[in-house]
């Protein structure tokens, strides 16, 4: 099964991928996360893309596409994998159409978390992962069971993302707005999108989401 996971910045799309990630045996990609990698790392793409990421804008379509076409090649993916942040934009989908259908793979669903821009901010403010294994949590709506102590490896130190301040959250939310919200009627109008109330809590959600892939496995 290969799916998108579409919706604004602190949706909740990282978190319900990496459940899909373990309930499904599919593989996660996030584009925002290979990013990251790569400026964290110094090579070449990720001091191409630093400055724009630290503006909260997007990266060019160009190395995105390039990115993911060699990531989903891997042999990770070959059970199916869920896109977390890409596409982002109406000629990233075209080009992710056209990746696909040249390798013989579909996609089955793309699922839209809705979640009110007021509750972005604080949703974001609150989030930080795991630097060893990458979970994710947040102050409020998800802790970690035990305080400082990664429940999925026991690690101690944890991330926050320097993009996740309110300044640059504004500019992400304008690029959703702008350029990732049309692809909303573009996928409508396939008849491959479904949409879950992001606004209530992470297992309500994740309930939601099942429902739909429970749909599109029998067909209906
Ligand atoms: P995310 O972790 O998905 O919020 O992404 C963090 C940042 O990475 C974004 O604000 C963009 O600068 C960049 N980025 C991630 N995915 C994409 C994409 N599909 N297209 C363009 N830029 C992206």
């Amino acid at each position: 099964m290969n799916l998108i996971l579409l919706g604004p910045p602190g949706a909740g799309k990282g978190t319900q991928a990496q459940r899909l990630e373990e309930m499904h045996g599919l593989k996660q990609l996030s584009t925002g996360d290979m990013l990251r990698a790569a400026v964290a790392s110094g090579s070449e793409l990720g001091n191409q893309v630093k400055a724009v990421m630290d503006r909260g804008e997007l990266v060019s379509d160009e190395i995105i596409v390039d990115m993911i076409a060699a990531r989903i090649a891997e042999p990770d993916c070959a059970n199916g994998f869920i896109l977390d942040g890409f596409p982002r934009t109406v000629p990233q989908a075209e080009a992710l159409d056209k990746m696909l259908a040249g390798r013989g793979l579909e996609l089955d669903r793309v699922i839209e978390i809705c979640v009110d821009d007021d509750a972005l901010v604080a949703r974001i403010s609150g989030r930080f992962t795991c630097a060893n294994c990458g979970t994710g949590y947040h102050d409020t709506n998800k802790p970690p069971k035990t305080g400082g102590v990664c429940d999925s490896c026991g690690g101690t130190a944890f991330n926050r993302r320097d993009d996740d301040n309110a300044k640059i959250v504004a500019a992400r939310l304008e690029a959703y707005h702008g350029l990732t919200a049309p692809l909303l009627p573009y996928y409508r109008a396939r008849g491959m999108l479904g949409s879950v109330d992001g606004m209530r809590g992470i297992d309500e959600v994740a309930s939601a989401i099942d429902g739909i892939l429970e749909n599109q496995e029998n067909g209906s």
